[in-house]
């Protein structure tokens, strides 16, 4: 995939980034969405989004054992193409400036973003869900069940 560099816009700050902790992630798949550049994703998933393909690596399959019985999941991915070193960000040239971290913005120091999807299906290490925002072959980070099932629905 093409690395992307963004500009400073408008209003926008950046830090000067050292060399990263090493926090040794494991890409442990690979998303496959319709969505073939960053122009066409959508700003967040939605439910009724298009359908999109999980692969989980074959080495960590047997990480998937029991996932059927969850509805939603959330799921993890690397957001790759993003910038790194934007502290304040101008979203949408509106001129209304926020801090990286009172966004949800794909540029940000490190670059994960979250979403919770529906699981339409499962064949071996392959999921089908819907909900997802990314460019198809965004690195997967991680799969986690929905959290509401373990807090006594205290969440919505
Ligand atoms: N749902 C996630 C979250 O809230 O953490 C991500 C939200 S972020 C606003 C979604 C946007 O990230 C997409 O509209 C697209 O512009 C961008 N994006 C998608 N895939 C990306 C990738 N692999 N690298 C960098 N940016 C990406």
């Amino acid at each position: 995939m093409a690395k992307v560099k963004f500009e400073i816009r408008d209003g926008e700050t950046a830090g000067e980034l050292t060399e990263p902790d090493d926090a040794s992630l494991y890409f442990i798949g690979r998303i496959e969405t319709p969505f073939k550049t960053l122009a066409e994703c959508p700003r967040q998933g939605v439910v009724d989004g298009p359908l999109c393909r999980i692969e989980v690596f074959q080495d960590f399959a047997d990480g998937l054992k029991n996932i059927e019985q969850f509805e939603r999941l959330q799921i993890l991915y690397w957001l790759d193409l993003s910038r790194r070193d934007l502290l304040t960000q101008n979203p949408g040239l509106k001129g209304r400036i926020s801090g990286t971290f009172a966004l949800r913005s794909p540029q940000r120091p490190n670059p994960i973003g979250s979403s919770m999807v529906e699981l339409v299906g499962i064949e071996g290490r392959f999921l089908t869900v819907r909900g997802l925002d990314c460019v198809d072959g965004t690195a997967l980070l991680d799969i986690k069940p929905d959290r509401c099932k373990f807090s006594d629905n205290r969440c919505q």
